[in-house]
């Protein structure tokens, strides 16, 4: 999508830290980090959030979820933890419109969040 802050990442126009990179999926250090260990999955795919996921997509949710945790268990986190947080449209929080997954370590985070 050509105004997706997300998309233009996937294709280099804007610089990211990048951390992991396949055909379906890229994982970046987030530009204002919550947490010491603060990083998004995403699939390349545009899809705007969780509530425009299609039962097709589910394959590849999973492989994201997946690929954060085992990015989570390299950068530090597996023996402690992490938290796993996809917000989703004005309610859920959410400012960018291409899923993502968060994945924020390092510390010991509170519930409920605000
Ligand atoms: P959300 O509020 O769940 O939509 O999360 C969007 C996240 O994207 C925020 O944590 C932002 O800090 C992060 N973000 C926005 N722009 C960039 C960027 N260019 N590079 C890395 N992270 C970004």
């Amino acid at each position: 999508m050509s105004d997706c802050i997300f998309c233009k990442i996937i294709a280099g126009e804007i610089p990211s830290k990048k951390i992991y990179e396949d055909d379906e999926l890229l994982a970046f250090h987030d530009v204002n980090p919550a947490a010491p260990l603060h990083f998004l999955v995403i699939p390349k795919k545009h899809i705007p959030n969780i509530m425009e996921l299609d039962e097709a997509d589910a394959p590849l949710m999973g492989k994201l979820l997946f690929k954060g945790q085992e990015l989570a268990a390299e950068l530090g986190c597996a023996e402690k933890g992490a938290r796993f947080v996809i917000n989703c449209k004005s309610d859920g929080g959410q400012t960018v419109d291409h899923i993502h997954l968060h994945v924020l370590g390092g510390r010991r985070m509170a519930w409920p969040p605000g």
